[in-house]
């Protein structure tokens, strides 16, 4: 019998269960659609409101189990986190920072971030079109400011406060980077330079560092391990910029970008600027990977300022469960799981273009449940044409 993949669907606060539900619909679209089979455990709740119902308990459901983790075959998660409860320590703590552990427990070191300007969506840049903007972040996922606020890293206890008679007078966050933390993220750039299309400027494979080599020791470390990698990929362009520069290019000149290399907050930062660009937080993907771990998450927050009005877009993670499917795809060779990833972006690509059925982020004024089902259908659709 064919094998089954295993994935685990974690639903988080604010948006997340509205834009969960479309995202397992299209997992199961895929699935009837190319032939595979899914296992979909969940979608059970964490989170914040998850700890606050549970009296301060715990913010995981109990069925959610470290084993069942590291079983899955791929994880997605809707996002977590509200506002108020973010100076929760003890919350923090128990839960160790829920996605960011994930991260770093997982070993998924690379935090994929794609921004496209796609046809049918109004960029927010004067005279850029869809086709100017068209790269991805590559952000190192579990060091520098994460290495030890995951709790589950090799470093703890470097970092905190200094308190006099009970009240807080000095708090100290401690930076780390490695070589091998940097080294890997680097050469998983490259490599990704090498699949993809050019630059839209100039056609050329181009990866550019950015951090602020120079000043701070571990962005220095970043820089001399970029500029080490780069000797072993003469066929791909080794550009860096600081970090303050690269934002103000990234606004001036997107087209120059192709891949986009980052020390861990750097690129959180930059991700929603790129959110900006490519038109809406909505569409913003976003994949943490290693090379054995994979879980789909959207870059941006649990947007509670539009909870439950239903009318959140589900784009975003239905794009990033495109990238989970291709990356399953990828580490079983399983070509059925890739052209699933692909024909999901595809699908989004013509829905836009045609304009008809769109959220109010994007101008729109369908609900998520209608962009998830027309996506849904776009998937079926664009797969009868191709085997036409
Ligand atoms: P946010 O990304 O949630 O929202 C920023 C803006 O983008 C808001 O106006 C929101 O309405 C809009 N937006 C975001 N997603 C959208 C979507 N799918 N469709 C349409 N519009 C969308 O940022 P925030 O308000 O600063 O953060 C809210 C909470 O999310 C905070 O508690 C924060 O800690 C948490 N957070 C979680 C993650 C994660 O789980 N990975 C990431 C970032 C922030």
């Amino acid at each position: 019998m064919a094998r089954s993949y295993k994935i685990l669907a974690l639903i988080g606060d604010g948006i997340a269960e509205e834009i969960v539900t479309e995202a397992i619909k299209i997992l199961r679209t895929s699935e009837e659609t190319f032939g595979f089979n899914l296992e979909i455990i969940g979608p059970y709740p964490f989170g914040a409101k998850y700890w606050f119902d549970s009296g301060r308990k715990t913010a995981w459901h109990p069925e959610i189990t470290r084993d069942l983790i590291y079983e899955a075959d791929g994880i997605f998660k809707g996002p977590v986190g509200l506002p108020g409860s973010l100076e929760d320590v003890k919350l923090n703590y128990e839960v160790g920072f829920l996605p960011v552990a994930l991260r770093s427990d997982l070993d998924c070191y690379a935090n994929i971030r794609p921004c496209r300007l796609r046809e049918g969506v109004k960029g927010v840049l004067a005279g850029k079109k869809p086709g100017d903007i068209d790269f991805v972040i590559i952000r190192e996922n579990t060091e520098q400011c994460l290495a030890e606020a995951t709790h589950f890293g090799g470093i703890s206890d470097i970092s905190g406060y200094f308190k006099r008679a009970g009240k807080i007078e000095l708090a100290a966050d401690v930076f780390i980077q490695t070589t091998k933390g940097c080294e890997r993220v680097i050469k998983y750039a490259f490599e990704l330079a090498r699949k993809r299309r050019g630059a839209p400027i100039d056609g050329k494979k181009r990866v550019t560092c950015a951090c602020k080599w120079g000043i701070l020791r571990g962005d220095s470390l970043f820089k001399r391990t970029f500029d080490e990698v780069a000797k072993s990929y003469p066929d791909v362009e080794a550009d860096s910029a600081w970090i303050d520069g690269w934002t103000y290019w990234a606004v001036m000149r997107p087209e120059f970008y192709n891949v986009v290399v980052t020390p861990n907050q750097y690129g959180d930062i930059i991700s929603d600027l790129s959110g900006a660009l490519q038109g809406s937080m909505g569409l913003a993907a976003a994949l943490n990977a290693g090379d054995q771990h994979a879980f789909a998450e959207a870059t941006h927050g649990s947007a509670p300022d539009i909870a439950r009005k239903n009318i959140a877009n589900p784009t975003s993670i239905i794009l990033s469960m495109g990238l989970l499917l291709n990356w399953i795809g990828e580490k079983h060779d399983d070509s059925r799981l890739k052209s699933a990833g692909a024909v999901i972006d595809k699908a989004v690509d013509v829905l836009l273009s045609e304009g008809k059925v769109k959220t109010p982020d994007l101008g729109g004024s369908n609900n998520t449940k209608q962009v998830g089902d027309a996506i849904a259908e776009k998937i079926k659709e664009l797969y009868i044409k191709n085997k036409a």
